[in-house]
């Protein structure tokens, strides 16, 4: 194992970086099917379950064990690879992988290597342009196939979780066996500044294609989505951005920073790579061919161990398995089975809802989508679904530091529960301060909507005599802004409606008791 490069290596401006140099990325995305059972065996793939507890002679390789493909997981497989506009081979087949590690029980990954199910293929994102708008990059995908994963190496007793400084090591494999998809993109160029945003903005595209296929729960906090991010730069040929002339510039060498688990941190370690490769590059140094390692705390990437082209995986043939070879018509019945793409459904729900595109950019990365979704599909409009959402819940669910969704659900907070409180309001029931007083109430675990309105005795001040003698009371209270609003000045009513819903304790229908002044005092 060779370092050259420790954590306080140097980096470069990241601005200059650029103006010097044109980074090329590859982005290598391991997707974790959530098939129920495993890719060869029929062992459960749950989440979280004891160590151990879901594995078989197939998945622990012991000898004799005879794998079968998981027919759901070649179907999604193959759902990925049409959604990715890749051709789907008519025949392919798995290979082995060889290397020995601890978490990999036969020895071997089975893989595929030169016969991918899927390939050439592409998906365009969505990047800011800088002026308030949208821009759409296209990655060029160059395969996605089928393996599996490996098992999980616990190492303890050292400070940092690596097995550098642990006293011993346990291993789990009930995560060795899981359908893993691959998806590997051709090289990147063209990005030029944007090329950690475009990394991102690739690595989140892919996760709302992966949900919209309902292939994968892609948390890539929990590892079912994780990225190994390549970087290269080559010396700029001439001013601006990428030419042409660029595409006959030989590319530079590469490293590439494994298991990348967070949006935000694919597009750091891009952008501290790039500037990293810059400081060496301009020092007369050389980048050598490596796996790095990102660190989430620190935001910097140190050296893992040296990899080469050629390494030997003595990849060959799989002899225990059958070639995978769907017919086209199968091929073509998933393809019928393909849902709309996520860009073309956000666009198509933006125009139905009629909201801006900063409105509509806001709810996406809030997460509140489907939710609203959901919300305006009970009857709310959706400026108040909108509302609603991306008011407490959402400042609730930063608070937390957990998303939206995954927020509401622990809580049992639905798309009905808003559905009610914004019914309360267009029927009179509430005002929007009182209803903001109910949903924190909600929040709190205090009930449904009704019912905590009902337990807070929220309820406007329907009572029309009631309402009267306020104004009354308040009018008799104010004789000169009374004066005014006679003399004409119907916008001086403002300061008696404050004083009435204060004499309401807040529960009158301010749009009434307006009505009542102005009728009292013309
Ligand atoms: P490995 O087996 O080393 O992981 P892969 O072919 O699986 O290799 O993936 C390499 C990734 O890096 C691909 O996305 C590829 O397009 C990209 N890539 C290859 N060469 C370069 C380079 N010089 N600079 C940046 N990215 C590169
Ligand atoms: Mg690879
Ligand atoms: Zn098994």
């Amino acid at each position: 194992m060779t370092t050259t490069s420790t954590s306080t290596d140097e980096v470069m401006d990241y601005d200059e970086a650029i103006a010097r140099f044109d980074p090329v990325m590859g982005l290598e995305v391991h997707v974790e099917l959530n098939t129920a059972t495993k890719m060869f065996c029929g062992c459960a793939t749950a989440f979280g379950a004891p160590p151990n507890s879901q594995v078989c002679p197939v998945c622990l390789g012991l000898p004799g064990a005879l794998p079968v493909v998981n027919a759901t997981a070649v179907e999604s497989a193959i759902r990925i690879g049409l959604a990715l506009h890749c051709e789907i081979a008519p025949w392919c087949r798995f290979a082995r992988k060889n290397y020995f590690y601890p978490d990999m029980p036969k020895n071997f990954q089975t893989s595929q290597y030169d016969e991918p199910i899927s390939f050439d293929g592409w998906l365009d994102v969505e990047v800011e342009d800088g002026a308030g708008g949208t821009e759409i990059f296209r990655v060029e995908i160059e395969r996605a196939h089928m393996e599996e994963d490996t098992g999980k190496s616990l190492h303890i007793g050292g400070a940092t979780g690596r097995i550098q400084g642990a006293d011993y090591s346990l291993v789990d494999y009930n995560r060795a066996g899981i359908p893993l998809i691959e998806i590997v993109t051709k090289p990147i160029a063209g990005a030029g500044e944007r090329a950690p945003e475009v990394a991102r903005a690739y690595v989140s595209a892919l996760r709302d294609l992966m949900r919209a296929l309902d292939v994968s729960d892609v948390k890539m906090e929990q590892g079912s989505m994780r990225c190994d991010a390549n970087v290269s730069l080559r010396v700029r040929a001439g001013d601006g951005p990428t030419s042409a002339a660029q595409l006959d510039v030989p590319l530079g060498t590469r490293t590439e920073t494994k298991n990348v688990n967070s949006l935000r941190s694919v597009e750091r370690a891009v952008r501290y790579e790039i500037a990293r490769h810059a400081a060496v590059l301009a020092g007369g140094g050389s980048i050598l061919q490596e796996t790095r390692h990102w660190h989430e705390d620190t935001g910097v990437t140190t050296s893992g161990r040296e990899k080469s082209d050629a390494e030997d995986y003595r990849y060959f043939p799989e002899p225990d398995l059958v070639p995978v070879a769907p017919s086209r018509e199968r091929v073509e019945a998933l393809r019928q089975t393909l849902p709309e793409p996520p860009a073309e459904r956000r666009r198509r729900l933006q125009t139905d809802w009629g909201y801006s595109d900063l409105e509509m950019r806001d709810v996406v990365n809030a997460g509140a989508l489907e939710l609203i979704e959901q919300t305006v599909a009970l009857g709310a409009s959706a400026q108040a679904a909108r509302k609603w959402w991306l008011g407490e819940p959402s400042r609730r669910a930063n608070g937390a530091a957990q998303d939206l969704v995954a927020y509401a659900a622990q809580l049992g907070f639905a798309p009905a529960d808003v559905a009610a409180l914004e019914g309360m309001v267009v029927a009179g029931r509430l005002n929007d301060s009182m209803a903001r007083q109910v949903l924190d109430g909600v929040l709190d675990g205090e009930g449904h909507p009704v019912q905590v309105a009902d337990a807070r005795g929220l309820e406007l001040v329907q009572d029309d005599a009631a309402l009267e003698a306020a104004v009354e009371q308040v009018i008799a209270a104010n004789p000169d802004v009374a004066d005014k609003i006679r003399g004409g000045k119907a916008q001086a009513a403002g300061a008696l409606i404050g004083q009435v819903m204060k004499a309401t304790k807040g529960q009158a229908d301010a749009g009434k008791a307006r009505e009542l002044i102005l009728a009292k005092l013309q």
